[in-house]
């Protein structure tokens, strides 16, 4: 069951709907080892995904239900022609307040300043290892310097504040923690350490790429709760814990200008304050990422398709069954839902 108070979804764990991520496309640049496999999977054909007038109705519908924050991702959604005309239009859509990007950043230096111009506000980039030779082996393929110069070309173009993503794989970019970690003490950006998730590709991966994000705080125990958003300090009676922004758990140091992040997904599940709706590059609106469950919202319209965004929003679980090794219910890889 859910409820609608003062235009916003409540469902019937008391959770509101405020951030919608989009995939704008299940294709790719990469071939990320924990994402997609090496030969590729069967794509979406053209006339399956939806066009940006559909998704921009879909995002309507949404921001008149409650969301506010809009993030585009894949795939990757840099590799979907005319991204800067999408962003555009979801700009102009009553409601959205934030607009965002997750992106692998190796297309994106020329187009960082079109799309700040069209109304993106800032980008989360992916970025798994400092090493040239691993990053190749981890995206099979990808060149760091382009992601790099695709870092360099967001700042530059104010897409900030600035994130990056870093999937723990044990065993395989562990020992770059400090190192990835330093890039928040010298410089004002959120490096974030993301739990892998056993969904898709990563379900078939060793058990000894599953580590916990608290592996971050042992290996730079100068970390601790960075202060709230306008505090100096870290609140009172916190009790150690970090000031979350998001799902992220945030960490910080004395002298550092950044910020380091913990998003665990699978040590401390975040289920109970999940605020996310996903729509799928297809036009299915998935209120998990990680069950099974999705409502098909391409082709309806007026009352039809808000009574169907209702239906998801009653089909989110309260929370994720992953714990003790279980895989993830998603029926989609994440290269078909966007993370
Ligand atoms: N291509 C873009 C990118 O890589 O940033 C956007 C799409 S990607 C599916 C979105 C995010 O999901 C990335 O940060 C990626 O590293 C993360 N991701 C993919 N598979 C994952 C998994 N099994 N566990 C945890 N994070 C995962
Ligand atoms: Fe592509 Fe992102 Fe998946 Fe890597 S994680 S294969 S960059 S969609």
């Amino acid at each position: 069951m859910c409820e609608k108070r003062g235009g916003a979804l409540r469902d019937a764990e008391g959770r509101t709907v405020g951030y919608l991520r989009l995939s704008v496309t299940d294709r790719c640049t990469f071939r990320c080892v924990y994402c997609m496999p090496e030969g590729g999977v069967p794509l979406m054909g053209h006339g399956d995904v939806c066009s940006f007038e559909e998704l921009t109705a879909i995002v309507e519908a949404l921001a008149a239900h409650g969301v506010r924050k809009v993030r585009l991702t894949g795939g990757e959604p840099l590799v979907r022609r005319g991204i800067v005309d999408l962003v555009r239009m979801l700009r102009a859509v009553p409601g959205v307040e934030e607009l965002a990007l997750t992106t692998n950043a190796v297309l994106l230096a020329p187009l960082a300043d079109e799309l700040a111009q069209a109304g993106l506000d800032r980008v989360n980039i992916s970025l798994n290892s400092l090493d040239a030779d691993r990053y190749r082996a981890i995206t099979r393929g990808g060149r760091l310097e382009d992601a790099l110069d695709g870092i360099r070309a967001a700042h530059a173009a104010g897409l900030t504040p600035l994130k990056l993503n870093c999937v723990l794989l044990g065993g395989v970019n562990d020992d770059e923690i400090p190192r990835m970690a330093a890039i928040a003490r010298d410089h004002a950006v959120d490096v974030r350490f993301i739990e892998l998730m056993p969904i898709g590709e990563a379900a078939a991966l060793p058990r000894e790429r599953f580590i916990p994000a608290s592996r971050v705080l042992e290996a730079v125990p100068e970390l601790s709760p960075a202060p709230a958003e306008g505090e100096v300090e870290p609140s009172a009676g916190s009790c150690g814990s970090a000031s979350a922004e998001g799902v992220a758990e945030l960490y910080t140091a004395p002298g550092w200008k950044g910020r380091v992040g913990l998003i665990r997904p699978m040590s401390h599940r975040f289920c109970a304050g999940c605020t996310r709706l996903r729509l799928t590059a297809d036009g299915g609106l998935k209120p998990c990422l990680h069950s099974a469950d999705e409502v098909p919202l391409r082709g309806l319209s007026g009352r039809a398709l808000e009574q169907e965004i209702e239906r998801a929003l009653a089909l989110k679980p309260a929370h994720h069954d992953m714990d003790g090794g279980r895989p993830s219910q998603s029926a989609r890889p994440m290269n078909r839902i966007g993370g």
